[in-house]
């Protein structure tokens, strides 16, 4: 198997497997438990807040657990805006990110918030200058990802940052870290998986710098310094220690030079579209409209090939509805409905890209001869 839909998910390390596995069966105390299995527990938790925020620059108070990067939008997004409720009724985001950031402002949208959409151009880009006009004295939140999932575009977040100087400002950094620099300096707070870096999945984490008003999304426990209650997933943090680890001593230099050689190869297919900036691209992702090739159809031929890949966002791809982000863009639908993404990580090697342009072109030829779409 080829697996090049490493934006989705991806492949738990061997030393990340080796870190979690003590807390499943052994040392498998609750961390909030006096005795000396709790104990054990409390202090793998420690220790791995310390190694996450050693690898982000921060402060391990500053780090908060979660489920993964799902529930540390939401906790961010929701537990500014409800911190922030007396001083401010309106947000901003931008019209391309994760669904979990979209629903969670269209759900405070809902309970009375006023929310703009700051949109993107032809690239996948925000223009800082679309964030300063959209603020107002009652904006309490900015929330801009850093790099967009389905086409890689790595947002200005320094100078949208300072467009929204004075205001709380969340960065999703779920598909940035182990690719590109994480933004903390420009951020207030950070989101974070485990999943996209090799740890496993359901565990991730908030930044939230020291200061910044949040109010805890789910309560009942003093867990996480009263900012998510529920008992600690010490194995799955372990697992994340480890793979912050790994991932922040990689350099994303290998995977776009394979990925680069990735774009050359499926280009010589002829009737081949590159989506996102091609100079502030996350280096694992790549996401290309095949002229005449249904993008379903192509996901399923690749697949019986064995290479696996998907369209736009897992999540998106479930509904089979257009990409918001392509939409967003301009792209129009028929090439949207076109599109296929092939996102590499630390692990992809240079026969799995051999091997993915290999097949690609006979799927190509293939759906083109039976597609409606003439090109
Ligand atoms: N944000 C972004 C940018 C993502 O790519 C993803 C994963 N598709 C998420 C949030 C959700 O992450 P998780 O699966 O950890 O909840």
């Amino acid at each position: 198997m080829i697996y090049l839909d490493n934006a989705a998910t991806t492949r738990v390390k061997p030393e990340v497997r080796a870190a979690m596995e003590p807390f499943l069966d052994r040392d498998y105390g609750n961390a909030s438990s006096l005795h000396a299995a709790g104990r054990r527990a409390r202090r793998a938790l420690e220790d791995a807040r310390e190694t996450v925020a050693g690898c982000l620059g921060a402060d391990p108070k500053e780090i908060v657990f979660t489920s993964g990067a799902t529930e540390s939008n939401a906790l961010a997004i929701a537990g500014a805006a409800e911190a922030l409720r007396s001083r401010g009724d309106h947000l901003v985001t931008s019209a391309i990110e994760h669904p979990s950031v979209l629903e969670t402002f269209a759900r405070l949208e809902r309970q009375g918030w006023r929310v703009t959409r700051v949109p993107v151009d032809g690239l996948g880009l925000v223009d800082p200058e679309k964030v300063r006009a959209a603020i107002t004295p009652r904006t309490a939140l900015v929330s801009v990802m850093t790099v967009n999932n389905e086409v890689g575009s790595l947002q200005p977040i320094a100078e949208i940052r300072r467009a929204a100087a004075g205001v709380v400002f969340h960065t999703d950094a779920a598909q940035a870290i182990g690719r590109v620099p994480v933004p903390l300096r420009d951020a207030d707070l950070v989101t974070f998986s485990a999943h996209k870096i090799h740890g496993p999945k359901g565990v991730g984490g908030l930044w939230v710098r020291k200061g910044t008003p949040l109010a805890a999304q789910s309560v009942g426990g003093g867990q996480e310094f009263e900012r998510r209650a529920g008992t600690e997933n010490v194995a799955g943090v372990a697992g994340l220690a480890v793979a912050m680890k790994l991932a922040c001593a990689e350099s994303g230099g290998r995977m776009d030079s394979l990925r680069e050689r990735l774009r050359a190869g499926l280009e010589r297919l002829g009737g081949v579209r590159v989506w996102g900036p091609p100079d502030r691209r996350a280096p694992h992702l790549l996401n290309v409209s095949i002229e005449g090739v249904d993008s379903e159809a192509a996901i399923l031929a690749l697949d019986a090939a064995g290479v696996c890949v998907s369209s736009g966002s897992a999540c998106a791809s479930m509904s089979m509805k257009p990409s918001h982000v392509l939409q967003a863009m301009g792209v129009p639908a028929d090439l949207s409905k076109s599109s296929v993404r092939f996102s590499l990580s630390g692990l992809t090697t240079e026969e799995d890209i051999d091997g993915a342009l290999a097949a690609v072109p006979g799927v190509v030829e293939r759906l083109r001869k039976i597609s409606p779409v003439t090109r």
